[in-house]
Protein backbone atom coordinates (compact mmCIF):
# COMPACT_ATOMS: atom_id res chain seq x y z
CA UNK A 1 0.00 0.00 0.00
CA UNK A 2 1.29 3.79 -0.49
CA UNK A 3 0.21 6.72 0.66
CA UNK A 4 -1.22 5.69 3.93
CA UNK A 5 -3.51 8.26 5.57
CA UNK A 6 -2.49 9.95 8.83
CA UNK A 7 -5.28 8.99 11.46
CA UNK A 8 -7.93 11.17 12.52
CA UNK A 9 -6.41 13.63 15.49
CA UNK A 10 -7.85 12.68 18.91
CA UNK A 11 -9.77 15.70 20.56
CA UNK A 12 -8.78 15.47 24.26
CA UNK A 13 -10.31 18.37 26.58
CA UNK A 14 -8.17 18.67 29.36
CA UNK A 15 -9.70 20.30 32.33
CA UNK A 16 -7.59 22.11 35.07
CA UNK A 17 -8.12 24.32 37.84
CA UNK A 18 -4.38 26.48 36.74
CA UNK A 19 -2.30 26.85 33.63
CA UNK A 20 0.94 28.46 33.24
CA UNK A 21 0.91 31.39 31.84
CA UNK A 22 -3.02 32.82 33.17
CA UNK A 23 -2.41 31.32 36.81
CA UNK A 24 -0.60 29.28 38.83
CA UNK A 25 0.29 27.92 42.01
CA UNK A 26 2.42 24.71 41.38
CA UNK A 27 3.44 22.35 39.15
CA UNK A 28 0.19 21.66 37.59
CA UNK A 29 -0.14 24.94 36.23
CA UNK A 30 3.76 24.03 33.98
CA UNK A 31 2.27 20.75 33.30
CA UNK A 32 -0.82 21.87 31.81
CA UNK A 33 -0.03 24.87 29.91
CA UNK A 34 2.98 22.87 28.51
CA UNK A 35 1.02 19.51 27.17
CA UNK A 36 -1.57 20.86 24.45
CA UNK A 37 1.59 22.21 22.32
CA UNK A 38 3.33 18.87 22.78
CA UNK A 39 0.28 16.51 22.21
CA UNK A 40 -0.06 18.10 18.82
CA UNK A 41 2.71 16.34 16.75
CA UNK A 42 1.07 13.31 18.77
CA UNK A 43 -1.85 13.57 16.56
CA UNK A 44 -3.77 14.98 19.61
CA UNK A 45 -6.41 18.30 19.15
CA UNK A 46 -6.18 19.37 22.75
CA UNK A 47 -8.19 22.55 24.27
CA UNK A 48 -7.90 23.11 27.84
CA UNK A 49 -10.81 23.98 29.88
CA UNK A 50 -10.16 26.44 32.95
CA UNK A 51 -12.32 28.74 35.27
CA UNK A 52 -12.42 32.48 33.75
CA UNK A 53 -10.73 34.47 36.77
CA UNK A 54 -9.78 37.67 36.58
CA UNK A 55 -6.56 37.58 34.75
CA UNK A 56 -8.83 35.85 32.26
CA UNK A 57 -11.61 37.82 31.98
CA UNK A 58 -9.44 40.30 31.24
CA UNK A 59 -8.09 39.16 27.99
CA UNK A 60 -11.77 39.95 26.56
CA UNK A 61 -11.84 36.46 25.04
CA UNK A 62 -15.22 35.88 22.96
CA UNK A 63 -18.35 34.68 23.92
CA UNK A 64 -18.89 31.52 21.87
CA UNK A 65 -21.35 29.50 24.18
CA UNK A 66 -23.84 29.72 26.86
CA UNK A 67 -24.58 26.96 29.65
CA UNK A 68 -27.40 26.98 31.97
CA UNK A 69 -28.00 24.63 35.06
CA UNK A 70 -24.51 24.79 36.31
CA UNK A 71 -24.18 23.53 40.47
CA UNK A 72 -24.42 26.59 42.22
CA UNK A 73 -24.44 27.32 46.26
CA UNK A 74 -28.19 28.63 45.97
CA UNK A 75 -29.03 27.21 42.76
CA UNK A 76 -28.69 26.75 39.10
CA UNK A 77 -26.35 28.96 37.39
CA UNK A 78 -26.11 29.86 34.18
CA UNK A 79 -22.48 30.13 32.80
CA UNK A 80 -20.79 31.34 29.16
CA UNK A 81 -17.77 29.61 27.66
CA UNK A 82 -15.07 32.23 25.92
CA UNK A 83 -12.42 30.96 23.82
CA UNK A 84 -9.16 32.28 22.99
CA UNK A 85 -5.62 31.21 22.95
CA UNK A 86 -2.64 31.62 25.13
CA UNK A 87 0.68 31.86 24.01
CA UNK A 88 3.68 30.79 26.44
CA UNK A 89 6.09 33.04 24.35
CA UNK A 90 8.44 30.21 23.08
CA UNK A 91 6.61 29.11 20.06
CA UNK A 92 4.07 27.28 21.58
CA UNK A 93 0.76 27.65 22.93
CA UNK A 94 -2.84 26.24 23.43
CA UNK A 95 -6.36 26.91 22.86
CA UNK A 96 -8.00 27.63 25.80
CA UNK A 97 -12.16 27.55 26.84
CA UNK A 98 -12.72 29.58 29.57
CA UNK A 99 -15.71 28.71 31.50
CA UNK A 100 -17.16 32.23 33.12
CA UNK A 101 -19.55 32.38 36.28
CA UNK A 102 -19.10 36.01 37.78
CA UNK A 103 -20.32 34.89 41.17
CA UNK A 104 -18.19 31.86 41.25
CA UNK A 105 -14.41 33.48 39.99
CA UNK A 106 -15.07 36.89 39.15
CA UNK A 107 -13.34 37.78 42.64
CA UNK A 108 -9.64 39.17 44.05
CA UNK A 109 -7.25 36.74 46.17
CA UNK A 110 -6.28 33.03 44.49
CA UNK A 111 -7.76 30.42 43.10
CA UNK A 112 -8.41 28.06 45.92
CA UNK A 113 -8.20 31.04 48.92
CA UNK A 114 -8.88 34.18 49.83
CA UNK A 115 -5.74 36.40 50.62
CA UNK A 116 -5.48 35.54 54.10
CA UNK A 117 -5.15 31.91 53.04
CA UNK A 118 -8.53 30.30 53.96
CA UNK A 119 -10.16 28.46 51.03
CA UNK A 120 -13.08 30.18 49.27
CA UNK A 121 -16.37 28.19 51.01
CA UNK A 122 -18.32 28.21 47.98
CA UNK A 123 -14.98 25.89 45.99
CA UNK A 124 -17.12 22.78 45.75
CA UNK A 125 -19.39 24.63 43.28
CA UNK A 126 -16.87 26.69 41.67
CA UNK A 127 -15.50 23.27 40.48
CA UNK A 128 -18.07 21.47 40.30
CA UNK A 129 -19.25 23.74 38.13
CA UNK A 130 -16.19 23.43 35.87
CA UNK A 131 -17.06 19.70 35.53
CA UNK A 132 -20.38 20.71 34.90
CA UNK A 133 -19.44 22.35 31.71
CA UNK A 134 -16.85 19.66 31.06
CA UNK A 135 -19.24 16.74 30.56
CA UNK A 136 -21.87 19.32 28.79
CA UNK A 137 -19.17 19.88 26.22
CA UNK A 138 -18.33 16.19 25.82
CA UNK A 139 -22.49 14.85 25.93
CA UNK A 140 -24.18 17.80 25.21
CA UNK A 141 -22.26 19.75 22.51
CA UNK A 142 -21.98 22.90 24.19
CA UNK A 143 -19.14 23.89 22.08
CA UNK A 144 -19.90 24.88 18.54
CA UNK A 145 -18.11 22.71 16.24
CA UNK A 146 -15.70 20.92 18.87
CA UNK A 147 -16.23 18.08 20.40
CA UNK A 148 -13.57 15.88 22.31
CA UNK A 149 -13.08 12.36 21.95
CA UNK A 150 -11.80 11.84 25.98
CA UNK A 151 -11.80 14.25 28.74
CA UNK A 152 -8.84 14.51 31.14
CA UNK A 153 -9.32 15.89 34.12
CA UNK A 154 -6.50 16.91 36.13
CA UNK A 155 -6.67 16.73 39.88
CA UNK A 156 -9.50 16.78 42.18
CA UNK A 157 -10.79 20.41 40.92
CA UNK A 158 -11.46 18.37 37.81
CA UNK A 159 -12.37 15.21 39.70
CA UNK A 160 -16.65 15.51 39.19
CA UNK A 161 -15.69 15.05 35.40
CA UNK A 162 -15.83 11.38 35.47
CA UNK A 163 -18.82 10.94 37.88
CA UNK A 164 -20.85 13.01 35.95
CA UNK A 165 -20.01 11.59 32.50
CA UNK A 166 -20.49 8.40 33.90
CA UNK A 167 -23.70 9.20 35.73
CA UNK A 168 -25.41 11.48 32.99
CA UNK A 169 -27.23 8.58 30.81
CA UNK A 170 -25.41 10.52 28.11
CA UNK A 171 -23.03 8.94 25.36
CA UNK A 172 -20.14 7.76 26.35
CA UNK A 173 -17.19 9.37 26.42
CA UNK A 174 -13.64 7.94 28.14
CA UNK A 175 -12.18 10.10 30.67
CA UNK A 176 -9.01 10.05 32.21
CA UNK A 177 -8.15 11.79 35.39
CA UNK A 178 -4.55 12.47 36.38
CA UNK A 179 -3.43 12.97 39.74
CA UNK A 180 -0.58 15.97 40.41
CA UNK A 181 -0.68 15.98 44.05
CA UNK A 182 -2.83 12.74 46.36
CA UNK A 183 -2.57 15.27 49.32
CA UNK A 184 -5.36 17.21 48.03
CA UNK A 185 -8.41 15.19 48.13
CA UNK A 186 -11.44 17.80 47.47
CA UNK A 187 -14.13 16.88 50.01
CA UNK A 188 -17.29 18.96 50.37
CA UNK A 189 -20.12 18.50 52.63
CA UNK A 190 -22.92 15.73 51.89
CA UNK A 191 -25.57 18.38 52.41
CA UNK A 192 -24.46 19.64 49.24
CA UNK A 193 -24.87 16.39 47.32
CA UNK A 194 -28.23 17.26 45.79
CA UNK A 195 -27.19 20.55 44.88
CA UNK A 196 -23.92 19.48 42.88
CA UNK A 197 -26.37 17.76 41.18
CA UNK A 198 -25.29 14.26 42.07
CA UNK A 199 -28.29 11.49 42.72
CA UNK A 200 -28.58 10.09 46.09
CA UNK A 201 -27.27 6.60 44.64
CA UNK A 202 -23.95 8.13 43.97
CA UNK A 203 -23.13 8.23 47.57
CA UNK A 204 -21.67 5.09 47.91
CA UNK A 205 -18.47 3.58 48.30
CA UNK A 206 -18.84 2.52 44.77
CA UNK A 207 -19.54 6.20 43.84
CA UNK A 208 -18.13 9.58 45.19
CA UNK A 209 -18.50 9.36 49.28
CA UNK A 210 -15.26 9.72 51.01
CA UNK A 211 -15.02 10.03 54.79
CA UNK A 212 -18.49 10.49 55.19
CA UNK A 213 -18.11 13.49 52.57
CA UNK A 214 -18.10 14.30 49.11
CA UNK A 215 -14.59 12.94 47.74
CA UNK A 216 -13.88 14.88 44.44
CA UNK A 217 -10.91 13.45 43.80
CA UNK A 218 -11.99 9.89 44.92
CA UNK A 219 -14.72 10.32 42.20
CA UNK A 220 -12.19 11.02 39.71
CA UNK A 221 -10.26 7.89 40.64
CA UNK A 222 -13.31 6.00 40.75
CA UNK A 223 -15.13 6.96 38.16
CA UNK A 224 -12.35 7.14 35.44
CA UNK A 225 -11.56 5.04 32.63
CA UNK A 226 -7.81 5.59 33.20
CA UNK A 227 -5.74 7.11 36.04
CA UNK A 228 -2.59 8.37 35.88
CA UNK A 229 -0.23 10.26 37.87
CA UNK A 230 3.12 12.35 37.31
CA UNK A 231 5.76 9.78 37.76
CA UNK A 232 6.25 6.42 37.72
CA UNK A 233 7.35 5.67 41.61
CA UNK A 234 4.98 8.25 42.49
CA UNK A 235 2.29 5.80 40.88
CA UNK A 236 3.52 2.77 43.05
CA UNK A 237 3.63 4.91 46.35
CA UNK A 238 0.02 5.88 45.96
CA UNK A 239 -0.86 2.21 46.31
CA UNK A 240 0.71 2.09 49.64
CA UNK A 241 -0.46 3.55 52.96
CA UNK A 242 1.64 5.73 53.19
CA UNK A 243 1.54 7.69 49.68
CA UNK A 244 -2.48 7.04 49.02
CA UNK A 245 -3.41 8.85 52.08
CA UNK A 246 -6.74 7.23 51.91
CA UNK A 247 -7.22 6.16 48.87
CA UNK A 248 -4.27 3.59 48.39
CA UNK A 249 -7.14 0.65 48.82
CA UNK A 250 -8.78 2.01 45.88
CA UNK A 251 -5.45 2.80 43.96
CA UNK A 252 -4.70 -0.72 44.62
CA UNK A 253 -7.61 -2.40 42.99
CA UNK A 254 -7.41 -0.19 40.11
CA UNK A 255 -3.50 -0.90 39.77
CA UNK A 256 -4.20 -2.01 36.20
CA UNK A 257 -5.74 0.91 34.97
CA UNK A 258 -3.14 2.99 37.07
CA UNK A 259 0.17 4.32 35.31
CA UNK A 260 2.74 6.98 35.96
CA UNK A 261 3.88 9.10 33.01
CA UNK A 262 6.82 11.52 33.99
CA UNK A 263 5.98 14.58 33.72
CA UNK A 264 8.22 16.74 31.18
CA UNK A 265 9.46 20.63 31.14
CA UNK A 266 9.00 23.49 28.88
CA UNK A 267 12.54 23.24 27.09
CA UNK A 268 11.39 26.35 25.28
CA UNK A 269 10.50 28.48 28.35
CA UNK A 270 13.24 27.05 30.75
CA UNK A 271 16.68 27.25 28.72
CA UNK A 272 19.62 28.99 29.69
CA UNK A 273 20.21 29.71 26.01
CA UNK A 274 17.48 31.75 25.84
CA UNK A 275 16.21 32.79 29.54
CA UNK A 276 15.72 36.64 29.39
CA UNK A 277 15.92 36.81 32.84
CA UNK A 278 19.46 35.86 33.34
CA UNK A 279 22.13 38.33 32.50
CA UNK A 280 24.04 36.00 30.08
CA UNK A 281 23.46 33.32 28.16
CA UNK A 282 24.73 29.60 28.38
CA UNK A 283 24.53 25.90 27.65
CA UNK A 284 26.17 22.52 27.87
CA UNK A 285 29.11 23.63 25.63
CA UNK A 286 29.66 26.70 26.90
CA UNK A 287 28.61 27.20 30.67
CA UNK A 288 30.80 30.28 31.11
CA UNK A 289 27.86 32.30 31.52
CA UNK A 290 26.23 30.57 34.09
CA UNK A 291 28.75 32.75 36.62
CA UNK A 292 27.30 35.65 35.87
CA UNK A 293 24.01 34.33 36.66
CA UNK A 294 26.05 33.36 40.36
CA UNK A 295 27.06 36.83 40.62
CA UNK A 296 23.50 38.66 39.88
CA UNK A 297 21.88 36.28 42.06
CA UNK A 298 24.57 36.91 45.00
CA UNK A 299 23.35 40.62 44.65
CA UNK A 300 19.94 40.20 44.30
CA UNK A 301 19.92 38.22 48.00
CA UNK A 302 22.27 40.48 49.36
CA UNK A 303 25.41 37.59 49.97
CA UNK A 304 28.51 37.53 50.18
CA UNK A 305 30.74 37.43 47.03
CA UNK A 306 33.05 34.20 48.25
CA UNK A 307 34.05 32.13 45.46
CA UNK A 308 34.71 29.89 48.29
CA UNK A 309 31.18 29.21 49.29
CA UNK A 310 29.10 26.30 47.06
CA UNK A 311 25.86 28.08 46.42
CA UNK A 312 22.81 26.39 48.03
CA UNK A 313 19.08 27.03 46.67
CA UNK A 314 15.80 26.24 46.86
CA UNK A 315 12.59 27.71 45.05
CA UNK A 316 9.18 26.10 46.68
CA UNK A 317 6.30 26.45 48.77
CA UNK A 318 7.07 26.82 51.98
CA UNK A 319 4.87 23.32 53.29
CA UNK A 320 6.00 20.13 55.28
CA UNK A 321 6.02 18.22 51.93
CA UNK A 322 8.71 19.99 50.95
CA UNK A 323 10.75 19.34 53.95
CA UNK A 324 11.62 22.75 54.45
CA UNK A 325 11.93 21.85 58.65
CA UNK A 326 14.60 19.51 56.90
CA UNK A 327 16.77 22.77 55.58
CA UNK A 328 16.75 24.59 58.70
CA UNK A 329 17.61 21.39 60.61
CA UNK A 330 20.97 20.67 58.46
CA UNK A 331 21.66 24.82 58.26
CA UNK A 332 24.57 24.20 60.75
CA UNK A 333 26.32 22.11 58.25
CA UNK A 334 25.52 23.69 55.39
CA UNK A 335 27.07 26.50 56.91
CA UNK A 336 29.56 24.74 58.85
CA UNK A 337 30.93 23.32 55.27
CA UNK A 338 31.65 26.99 54.37
CA UNK A 339 27.92 26.98 51.85
CA UNK A 340 25.72 29.72 51.44
CA UNK A 341 22.00 29.40 50.91
CA UNK A 342 19.07 31.59 49.50
CA UNK A 343 15.79 30.55 49.55
CA UNK A 344 12.76 31.60 47.53
CA UNK A 345 9.24 30.71 48.60
CA UNK A 346 6.23 31.33 50.33
CA UNK A 347 4.03 29.20 52.16
CA UNK A 348 3.57 28.20 56.38
CA UNK A 349 4.18 31.13 58.18
CA UNK A 350 5.98 29.26 60.94
CA UNK A 351 8.71 27.86 58.20
CA UNK A 352 8.68 31.51 56.98
CA UNK A 353 9.24 33.20 60.26
CA UNK A 354 12.41 30.32 61.21
CA UNK A 355 13.84 31.03 57.69
CA UNK A 356 13.53 34.91 58.40
CA UNK A 357 15.39 33.97 61.97
CA UNK A 358 17.90 31.69 60.32
CA UNK A 359 19.09 34.59 57.46
CA UNK A 360 19.10 36.92 60.07
CA UNK A 361 21.17 34.95 62.15
CA UNK A 362 23.72 34.67 59.11
CA UNK A 363 23.84 37.74 57.23
CA UNK A 364 25.89 37.49 54.04
CA UNK A 365 25.20 33.70 54.09
CA UNK A 366 21.63 33.27 54.26
CA UNK A 367 19.16 35.15 52.98
CA UNK A 368 15.13 34.73 52.23
CA UNK A 369 12.72 36.02 50.06
CA UNK A 370 9.16 35.61 50.90
CA UNK A 371 6.37 35.51 48.11
CA UNK A 372 6.05 34.33 44.27
CA UNK A 373 8.73 35.44 42.00
CA UNK A 374 8.95 33.93 38.19
CA UNK A 375 11.76 35.72 37.13
CA UNK A 376 13.77 35.58 40.45
CA UNK A 377 12.80 31.31 39.93
CA UNK A 378 15.34 31.80 36.99
CA UNK A 379 17.88 33.42 38.05
CA UNK A 380 18.16 31.21 40.96
CA UNK A 381 18.03 28.16 38.73
CA UNK A 382 20.54 29.66 36.81
CA UNK A 383 23.17 31.35 39.68
CA UNK A 384 23.21 28.69 42.53
CA UNK A 385 25.57 25.39 42.73
CA UNK A 386 22.94 23.27 43.63
CA UNK A 387 19.18 23.04 44.76
CA UNK A 388 18.24 21.38 47.74
CA UNK A 389 14.67 19.72 47.07
CA UNK A 390 14.51 17.13 50.55
CA UNK A 391 10.89 16.77 49.93
CA UNK A 392 8.94 14.07 52.45
CA UNK A 393 6.55 13.22 49.13
CA UNK A 394 6.66 14.54 45.34
CA UNK A 395 4.60 13.19 42.66
CA UNK A 396 7.40 14.46 40.30
CA UNK A 397 8.93 17.79 41.23
CA UNK A 398 9.96 20.12 38.39
CA UNK A 399 12.32 22.03 39.80
CA UNK A 400 15.02 18.98 39.70
CA UNK A 401 14.23 19.13 36.25
CA UNK A 402 15.10 22.88 35.46
CA UNK A 403 18.22 22.35 37.56
CA UNK A 404 19.32 19.96 35.76
CA UNK A 405 18.88 21.97 32.55
CA UNK A 406 20.80 25.01 33.75
CA UNK A 407 23.54 22.93 35.47
CA UNK A 408 22.66 23.18 38.95
CA UNK A 409 23.49 19.92 40.70
CA UNK A 410 19.80 18.92 42.29
CA UNK A 411 20.38 17.73 46.11
CA UNK A 412 16.90 15.02 46.72
CA UNK A 413 15.29 12.61 48.43
CA UNK A 414 14.93 9.65 47.34
CA UNK A 415 10.95 9.52 46.84
CA UNK A 416 8.28 9.84 44.06
CA UNK A 417 9.50 11.99 41.10
CA UNK A 418 12.22 13.11 42.62
CA UNK A 419 13.53 8.97 42.61
CA UNK A 420 13.21 8.81 38.92
CA UNK A 421 14.54 12.09 37.61
CA UNK A 422 18.46 12.11 39.39
CA UNK A 423 20.87 9.81 39.42
CA UNK A 424 22.83 9.21 42.83
CA UNK A 425 26.36 10.23 42.32
CA UNK A 426 28.04 7.30 43.49
CA UNK A 427 31.24 6.04 42.67
CA UNK A 428 29.69 3.73 39.94
CA UNK A 429 27.50 5.89 38.45
CA UNK A 430 29.97 8.82 38.26
CA UNK A 431 32.59 6.43 36.70
CA UNK A 432 29.54 5.68 34.29
CA UNK A 433 29.12 9.93 33.79
CA UNK A 434 25.20 8.77 34.60
CA UNK A 435 25.09 10.42 37.66
CA UNK A 436 23.42 13.65 37.93
CA UNK A 437 22.80 14.41 41.47
CA UNK A 438 22.82 13.86 45.25
CA UNK A 439 20.29 11.72 46.61
CA UNK A 440 19.81 10.98 50.46
CA UNK A 441 17.17 8.08 52.07
CA UNK A 442 15.59 9.36 54.71
CA UNK A 443 13.36 12.46 55.58
CA UNK A 444 15.76 13.42 58.62
CA UNK A 445 17.98 16.26 59.50
CA UNK A 446 21.13 13.81 59.72
CA UNK A 447 20.40 12.63 56.66
CA UNK A 448 19.99 15.77 54.71
CA UNK A 449 23.07 17.54 56.42
CA UNK A 450 24.86 14.60 55.31
CA UNK A 451 23.86 15.30 51.60
CA UNK A 452 24.63 18.35 51.79
CA UNK A 453 28.41 17.35 53.06
CA UNK A 454 28.28 14.92 49.92
CA UNK A 455 27.22 18.26 47.64
CA UNK A 456 29.98 20.34 49.03
CA UNK A 457 32.77 17.56 48.66
CA UNK A 458 31.70 17.12 44.75
CA UNK A 459 31.66 20.42 44.48
CA UNK A 460 35.52 21.04 45.76
CA UNK A 461 36.50 18.47 43.16
CA UNK A 462 35.84 20.59 40.06
CA UNK A 463 36.59 17.91 37.24
CA UNK A 464 34.17 15.67 39.48
CA UNK A 465 31.13 18.42 39.38
CA UNK A 466 31.97 19.56 35.52
CA UNK A 467 30.91 15.93 34.59
CA UNK A 468 27.65 15.71 37.02
CA UNK A 469 26.77 19.11 35.59
CA UNK A 470 27.18 18.21 32.22
CA UNK A 471 25.90 14.83 32.44
CA UNK A 472 22.57 16.82 33.61
CA UNK A 473 22.38 19.07 30.94
CA UNK A 474 22.54 16.62 28.57
CA UNK A 475 19.25 15.01 29.14
CA UNK A 476 16.17 15.56 26.78
CA UNK A 477 13.63 16.20 30.05
CA UNK A 478 11.30 18.13 27.40
CA UNK A 479 7.68 17.51 26.76
CA UNK A 480 7.64 15.13 23.78
CA UNK A 481 8.13 11.49 25.94
CA UNK A 482 5.37 12.16 28.43
CA UNK A 483 2.62 14.08 25.52
CA UNK A 484 3.66 10.75 23.68
CA UNK A 485 2.49 8.61 26.44
CA UNK A 486 -0.96 10.54 26.88
CA UNK A 487 -1.33 10.47 23.16
CA UNK A 488 -1.14 6.71 23.35
CA UNK A 489 -3.37 6.47 26.52
CA UNK A 490 -6.41 8.58 25.11
CA UNK A 491 -5.97 6.23 21.68
CA UNK A 492 -6.33 3.42 23.26
CA UNK A 493 -9.21 4.89 24.82
CA UNK A 494 -11.06 6.37 21.91
CA UNK A 495 -12.73 3.31 19.24
CA UNK A 496 -11.35 3.17 16.22
CA UNK A 497 -12.89 5.00 13.08
P1 LIG B 1 4.57 21.82 43.49
O1 LIG B 1 3.68 21.75 42.29
O2 LIG B 1 4.35 20.75 44.50
O3 LIG B 1 4.57 23.18 44.13
P2 LIG B 1 6.74 21.48 41.57
O4 LIG B 1 8.21 21.38 41.74
O5 LIG B 1 6.08 20.43 40.75
O6 LIG B 1 6.10 21.59 43.02
O7 LIG B 1 6.39 22.87 40.88
C1 LIG B 1 6.62 24.08 41.52
C2 LIG B 1 6.62 25.17 40.46
O8 LIG B 1 6.38 26.41 41.09
C3 LIG B 1 7.94 25.30 39.76
O9 LIG B 1 7.72 25.83 38.47
C4 LIG B 1 8.67 26.34 40.63
O10 LIG B 1 9.68 27.01 39.94
C5 LIG B 1 7.53 27.23 40.99
N1 LIG B 1 7.67 27.95 42.26
C6 LIG B 1 7.49 27.47 43.51
N2 LIG B 1 7.63 28.45 44.41
C7 LIG B 1 7.91 29.57 43.73
C8 LIG B 1 8.14 30.94 44.10
N3 LIG B 1 8.11 31.32 45.37
N4 LIG B 1 8.39 31.83 43.12
C9 LIG B 1 8.42 31.44 41.83
N5 LIG B 1 8.19 30.18 41.42
C10 LIG B 1 7.93 29.26 42.35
Amino acid sequence: MTGSMEPAPVRALLVASEMVPLVKTGGLADVVGALPAALGPHGVDARVLIPCYPAVARLGWPVVARIAGLPGPFGPLWGTLRAGRVDDGSGGGAEVVALDVPVLYDRGGGPYQATDGTDWPDNPFRFAALARAAQRIAQADALPGWVPDVVHGHDWQAGLVPAYLALSGGRRVPAVTTIHNIAFQGVADVAHLAALQLPPTAFSIYGVEYRGGIGFLKAGLFYADRVTTVSPTYAWEITTPDGGLGLDGLLAGRRDQLSGILNGIDAGVWNPARDPHLPAPYDAADPSGKAASTAALRSAFGLAGDPAAPLFAIVSRLTDQKGIDLVIGALPRLLAEGGQLCVLGAGERSLEAELEAAAAASPGRVAVRLGFDEPLSHLIQAGADALLVPSRFEPCGLTQMYALRYGTIPVVRRVGGLADTVVNATAEALAAGRATGVVFEDATADALAYAIGRACALWRDEPTWRRLRSAGMALDNGWARAAGAYADLYRGLVPPG
